[in-house]
């Protein structure tokens, strides 16, 4: 029907959905906002274990087969409590999880940073920690040997009163955990995440991942816990849902096959590189294997077209979902939620609940309407309070009025669903895996060989993204490119070595001095 001129009606309107605000150029969620807990005394455990839920086994560690029932778990918690207050723990204690195959300095600048007064290990990464002066190790076997505690001596209070003499009054402003990450630019840095983060992010979670039979799934936990995709599914699958964990000590294709079918595993979290080890196994495995898996939910990095078809293919009764989130946000940024009618394999999903979102356009800060794609910002209670001492970094990633950086290229559908662009920040992904090119720089300067440096990614079909070093010789230096990763090798966590060098005659910088990294990847040799 032709429009009638003498329509009231303004012409040519826009009609935006309600999720988008045209006036302030904010996005909301598409799903109702969850309440959460108002009282300003809350920790983040007493929140978990506040949900009712009627699930039974709580852990099963995949290798041993040993469990802990849900009826033991919050004693056990209790007790591991009382333990550390009578070790002189007399406040909410602060979490920050190490990666085990850090390098000597890496754990220094962690343990150095973080000021920890207590470390938890296995015997095997005691020595590894044995340098560094913390005032107690504790390892879970009580090794006979005097240099370190056991964990038994946290639980000898179980089936007695081990109630505190007096509970820590936590606020929900506290910190709970800092957990280290880049940022936009940069080296790593401690993020502080408050217990009010990590309650946002478990009532997020804990409820997109609700289904009438949350107590009968099992997930399979296979990702870093020192990362907070793997530590955010630990907390949050499991505790508050009342669902089955079984704990993997490390992702290996064979043993999770196994483990999956033994366990009858419905749900399992995994990034790019574990996705493409299943989809490839799979094809191989036996026809029977495989059965129970119901949901598989990938993160932390970008999937290809051609992944998610093959997995799809490979796996016609699993559903695939993507999931956003970064450190700096507790994980929380956007899902498919199970309840989504229509999902689309490459989106990362909806606007979690709680949240909003600016896309901003490089160029001139407008915002932008969905369709358009531009810089990511997000604002909610799971963005963390900023960088441990770093006011700049935090001044430089959070603005006045809350809203988080997150340095990604985005856009939003006319359905209200996310797409990923490109990284606009100078983090490397490997694996799903962080690198921060200036921590890769800091080292390779120090080589007395080399004058400048710059790191950047570049695409890798096995692991999403490899660092490459740029790097400019001293005059007469015969420097080869297995020196220059060997030295990076001794230094740095085994996932962070540099995988390959270009040397050059100079670094190209802006007026500022900032390296032009986007410049740097258009002069990568086509051969290598
Ligand atoms: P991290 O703090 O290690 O979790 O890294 C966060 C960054 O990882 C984000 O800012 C994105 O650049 C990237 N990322 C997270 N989830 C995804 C995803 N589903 N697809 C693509 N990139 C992702």
């Amino acid at each position: 029907m032709a429009a009638n001129s003498n329509s009231k009606m303004p012409q040519n309107t826009i009609t935006h959905p309600p999720w988008y605000s045209p006036k302030t150029g904010i996005y909301n969620s598409i799903h109702s906002p969850r309440n959460l807990p108002t009282d300003p005394f809350l920790d983040v455990v007493s929140f978990i274990f506040s949900h009712p839920h009627d699930g039974v086994l709580a852990l099963i560690d995949s290798s041993s087969g040993s469990s802990i029932s849900y009826s033991n778990l919050f004693p056990l918690v209790k007790s591991m409590a009382s333990g550390l207050h009578k070790m002189g723990v007399s406040q909410g204690a602060v979490v920050t999880p190490l990666n085990p195959v850090s390098s000597v300095a890496e754990i220094r600048k962690q343990v150095n940073e973080c000021g920890v007064s207590f470390a938890f290990t296995i015997p095997e990464n005691f020595k590894k920690l044995e340098p560094f002066n913390i005032p107690n190790i504790i390892v879970p076997e009580n090794e006979k040997d005097l240099k370190y505690d056991c964990f038994s001596c946290f639980f000898n209070l179980i089936n007695s009163n081990f109630d505190l003499p007096q509970r820590p009054v936590i606020k929900q402003e506290d910190t709970a955990g800092i957990l280290y990450s880049s940022g936009t630019t940069g080296v790593s840095k401690g993020v502080v995440l408050t217990h009010r983060n990590l309650i946002a992010m478990v009532e997020l979670f804990a409820r997109f991942q609700a289904s009438s039979s949350s107590s009968k799934n099992v997930f399979l936990a296979a990702l870093p816990m020192f990362h907070i995709f793997g530590l955010s599914l630990f907390t949050t699958g499991l505790l508050s849902l009342g669902s089955t964990v079984v704990v993997m000590n490390k992702f290996q294709i064979d043993e999770a096959i196994r483990v999956i079918d033994k366990y009858n595993v419905t749900h399992f979290d995994v990034v790019p590189p574990m996705l493409v080890t299943l989809t490839e196994k799979a094809k191989r495995v036996n026809g029977s294997k495989l059965l129970s898996l119901r949901r598989v939910l990938c993160g932390a990095a970008p999937l290809t077209t051609t992944i998610i078809n093959e997995f799809v293919q490979v796996f016609p009764n699993v559903d695939l979902i993507q999931a956003y989130g970064m450190t700096e946000s507790a994980a929380v940024g956007s899902c498919c939620f199970d309840s989504d009618k229509f999902h689309n394999y490459s989106s990362v999903g909806l606007l979690a609940p709680n949240m909003e979102a600016k896309v901003v356009d490089m160029n001139n800060g407008a915002l932008l309407p969905p369709g358009r794609s531009g810089g990511l910002w997000l604002r909610g209670p799971s963005i963390t309070k900023g960088y441990l001492n770093n006011e700049e970094a935090t001044m430089a990633s959070i603005d006045k009025d809350g809203w988080l950086n997150t340095g990604d290229i985005v856009y939003f559908d006319e359905n209200g669903y996310l797409y990923l662009c490109d990284r606009l920040k100078d983090m490397i992904k490997y694996k799903g895996f962080q690198i921060a090119p200036a921590d890769l720089e800091a080292v390779l300067i120090l080589h007395p060989e080399i004058v400048d440096v710059a790191v950047t990614g570049v695409k890798d079909e096995e692991a999403g993204e490899i660092p490459v070093a740029f790097v400019v010789k001293k005059a007469g230096s015969v420097l080869s490119t297995k020196n220059v990763i060997d030295h990076v090798a001794e230094q740095v966590t085994p996932y962070k070595k540099v995988r390959k060098v270009v040397f050059i005659d100079k670094i190209p910088r802006s007026v500022t001095g900032k390296i032009l990294r986007r410049q740097l990847r258009n002069e990568l040799p086509s051969n290598l």
